[in-house]
């Protein structure tokens, strides 16, 4: 399954494949296997300002931004069913990159497929508001125009899968685009050039500038003719990028970080709560912006559920992410592996219980990490506050839900979080009093392409997904139409006087 050679990617600028002009260009190792699996043109600025400039000209001279919600529709629906038709090379290409299990990749890529469909559908639902009620020579208009040019910047975690919560949804609303992927796992985002193309979406429209956050990703989110930024990734990349947007004062949506609570109340359903928890922190390796990093168990029932969660994580196969049977693969990159042996050392030191893993284990030519549990975590410890991003979860106990809610809300992050009770007034009361964009009650991390995602305090602004996402990539526009003759300043001046 992997390639002999590694795959090999251009830019794509303007409709077409090209080099970077530098002629540079970087690889990528697979961080399972000893072996390169993909070279790409490595974008400089000039690479970068070439695709903005292709990009500007498709917004302001090309058809796209005027296209009926129809034709628009059209293109996005070819290019999930294209997304279908390819699914088992996208997924391939995405495990090699990443490092995550191949049946996992498998889903992400019909999860896509689905986020351009629906996406289609709110093109043809852009509208505005009209009042009649400003008198009878007034009738106001307030309308959707396209944004314009949106720089689109994404992580390693879910490459393709992201982008597309993000780029059909630019591309529903007429804007046009500039997408950088992450330098780790650029090979999908790549693919989406051809598709697109394929799937009749004009030259210029979508540029796709494969390199390194700096220079590409600064170049992309400090450029005076890219009208705003999309970005996904870490909260201190995130507050760079708004730094940078200061110049033209462009628009930033941001999807940030996570350090997400499982709450689970003694009244819960616990074999369920207890397959959610291990979920929670072992899927996509525990790279992933809404893990359930924090379980907070009532004391009641505690002892027994951590126990229970450790037996159940002992059990998680890890291994090869080209085994149908994995469900933990490969830690993405030499970086990411120490960030999270350094987190494992910090719980120790910081006099956590290590009730589970806590080793990287010896498979293949790769990174990985056994699952991690840690209990007796208290919050002011680093494991209890900040984003590790790998398969550790901090255990922390509470009495009353008054001291659940104080400490789920007591990080600084607010991305989602998870409820677990059989009680109504429980769920509901929680719910309400927690600060995250979302909120699973009796289950966790499910996601729909009608419900927006995002985060609260330093997890992100705005919301991306749902009917919201059309709000993201418009601008306002009020029209104020008069009826009938109008009557004169000049006229109205002279009537004063008399
Ligand atoms: P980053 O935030 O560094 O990377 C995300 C994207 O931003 C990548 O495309 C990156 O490019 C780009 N980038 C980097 N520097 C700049 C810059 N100055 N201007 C514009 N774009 C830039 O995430 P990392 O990959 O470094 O991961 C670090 C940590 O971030 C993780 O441990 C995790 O905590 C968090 N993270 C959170 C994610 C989420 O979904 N919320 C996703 C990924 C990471 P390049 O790849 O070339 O560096």
């Amino acid at each position: 399954m992997i390639p002999k050679t590694p795959f090999q990617y251009e830019l794509w600028i303007g409709g077409k494949e090209v080099p970077s002009q530098s002629g540079k260009r970087f690889d990528r190792q697979s961080p399972a296997h000893d072996a390169v699996v993909g070279e790409y043109a490595r974008a400089d600025v000039v690479d970068v300002d070439a695709a903005i400039e292709a990009a500007r000209e498709a917004f302001d001279r090309g058809p796209w931004p005027n296209a009926s919600g129809a034709e628009r529709a059209k293109c996005l629906l070819k290019a999930a069913d294209l997304i279908r038709q390819q699914k088992e090379e996208l997924a391939l290409v995405e495990t090699l990159e990443s490092g995550k299990p191949i049946a996992q990749a498998r889903d992400e890529m019909d999860w896509a497929a689905g986020l351009w469909d629906y996406a289609a559908t709110l093109s043809r639902h852009i509208y505005g508001d009209a009042y009649n009620s400003l008198g009878p020579a007034m009738l106001g208009l307030v309308i959707r125009e396209p944004i314009g040019v949106v720089g689109i910047i994404t992580p390693w975690n879910f490459p393709l899968l992201i982008v597309s919560q993000k780029l059909p949804f630019a591309l529903a609303a007429g804007c046009t685009c500039v997408v950088k992927p992450s330098e780790l796992t650029p090979g999908t985002t790549l693919r989406l050039g051809k598709i697109l193309a394929e799937a009749g979406i004009p030259d210029g429209v979508v540029n796709i500038v494969s390199g390194f956050g700096d220079p590409a990703g600064a170049q992309l989110s400090s450029h005076p003719q890219v009208d705003m930024m999309s970005f996904t990734g870490s909260t201190s990349v995130g507050k760079t990028v708004i730094n940078a947007s200061r110049g033209n004062l462009k628009k930033v949506e941001l999807e940030l970080g996570g350090k997400n609570p499982q709450i689970i109340f003694a009244d819960a359903d616990l074999d369920a709560a207890l397959d959610a928890a291990v979920f929670g922190i072992c899927f996509n390796m525990g790279e992933c912006c809404n893990s359930g990093s924090r379980l907070l168990v009532q004391r009641t029932v505690g002892e027994e559920f951590v126990h229970r969660v450790v037996e159940l994580a002992r059990e998680v196969t890890v291994g090869d992410p080209l085994d149908e049977k994995t469900k933990v693969g490969a830690i993405v990159s030499e970086q990411q592996f120490a960030k999270i042996m350094g987190y494992i050392d910090q719980g120790r030191r910081a006099g956590a219980n290590l009730a589970l893993g806590g080793q990287p284990l010896q498979i293949l030519n790769g990174r990985f990490i056994e699952p991690t549990v840690f209990d007796s975590v208290t919050p002011g410890m680093a494991i209890a506050k900040e984003e590790i991003f790998g398969p550790v979860l901090s255990v922390l106990t509470f009495d009353t839900p008054e001291q659940a809610i104080e400490i789920a809300n007591s990080t600084m992050y607010g991305l989602s979080a998870g409820v677990w009770t059989r009680d109504l007034d429980t769920a509901l009361s929680v719910s309400r009093r927690i600060r995250a964009g979302t909120v699973w009650v009796n289950t966790f991390m499910d996601g729909y392409p009608e419900l927006p995602f995002g985060g609260y305090k330093e997890s992100g602004q705005g919301r991306e997904l749902g009917r919201f996402a059309i709000d993201q990539f418009t601008e306002l526009k009020t029209i104020q139409l008069h009826v009938g003759p109008r009557t004169s300043w000049w006229a109205r001046r002279r009537e004063t006087n008399a």
